[in-house]
């Protein structure tokens, strides 16, 4: 059982600049889109000047109306968050990463966030009402029927969150049976406690946050979800535990609408890039990683 006290944050805050003084002392041995930059500043895989894209190309089209559309979480601290410095969170960065492959150094600034929550993320997709959305998405068969995946850029696994001292004694999925339990409509989650936890009284709700607001009061023993999004939930709150028991694998993808094969293709090759020049693992150390410690290798991109 880990409730990521104090300590393990400095732990986790050590191992970064660790991480930070291997990543400045190592050139890379890229050629380098990049003028060098100051002391500290990691490596950009980014152009200084727009990129060119062939006309005609969902890149192009994007990069000519000068807005990439993207949908995210707002409420999953560490992944989506919107707050009073704007969105931030590990989704967040990727999304930005992205955006710099396609309007170049600051690209960023060039994205328009809205709040895809998870039983939206498909309909946002099809209704043609974002060009992509990065929200803690699992890539799965069923959804690909409706939606294509690049990725994955993260691998996250389905976990557990109770109140401090877990008063239940909850040390697994097969605990959950009997118990009230909160997840979220449209997810692998709600699925996955369905199936593996037939008994439990599931309580549905829309975002995970509002499931911690259910913990909190006493009206669910349990939250279930991805471990990152819980561990972002007990970070920001300081009332809950992780189990710290995972039963699923979730590999997370960038959701792009289905057709859109070529545009797939470059989102893939653009995380190829940002795994290469270090602007993942810092993307991670910035976000995540400020809980959970140094960044995991990346996983493989699956291009099917
Ligand atoms: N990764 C899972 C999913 O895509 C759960 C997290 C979420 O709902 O965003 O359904």
């Amino acid at each position: 059982m880990r409730t990521f006290s104090k300590q393990r944050r400095l732990i986790a805050a050590a191992a970064a600049l660790a991480m930070l003084a291997t990543a400045c002392g190592d050139d890379g041995g890229d050629d380098g889109a990049t003028d060098g930059g100051g002391e500290g500043e990691s490596e950009t895989s980014a152009p200084a000047e727009q990129p060119e894209f062939d006309e005609g190309t969902k890149m192009a089209e994007i990069q000519e109306a000068g807005v990439l559309r993207v949908g995210t979480k707002a409420d999953q601290p560490l992944f989506g968050v919107e707050g009073p410095s704007g969105w931030e969170g590990f989704d967040v960065e990727i999304a930005k990463l992205i955006a710099e492959g396609i309007f170049g150094e600051g690209g960023g600034e060039n994205i328009e966030f809205s709040e895809a929550v998870s039983a939206a993320r498909e309909d946002v997709l099809v209704q043609d009402q974002v060009d992509m959305v990065v929200a803690t998405y699992t890539i799965n068969d069923e959804r690909k029927e409706l939606v294509g995946f690049a990725g994955p850029y993260y691998e996250a696994g389905q976990d557990i969150m109770v109140e401090e001292g877990n008063p239940e004694g909850i040390e697994g999925v097969d605990d959950l049976n009997g118990q009230p339990v909160c997840s979220v409509e449209g997810s692998t989650s709600i699925d996955n406690l369905r199936e593996m936890a037939p008994d439990a009284e599931v309580v549905a709700l829309d975002t995970y946050s509002a499931c911690a607001e259910e913990l909190s009061q006493g009206n669910v023993t349990a939250v279930t979800t991805d471990n990152v999004i819980l561990i972002g939930l007990i970070e920001e709150r300081g009332e809950f535990e992780l189990v710290d028991n995972p039963f699923t694998e979730e590999p997370y993808g960038i959701g792009v609408p289905k057709e859109a094969d070529e545009f797939r293709d470059w989102v893939n090759d653009r995380l190829e890039e940002i795994y290469e020049s270090g602007e993942w693992e810092q993307a991670w150390l910035d976000t995540a990683g400020q809980v959970t410690g140094s960044a995991p290798e990346p996983p493989a991109v699956d291009r099917y």
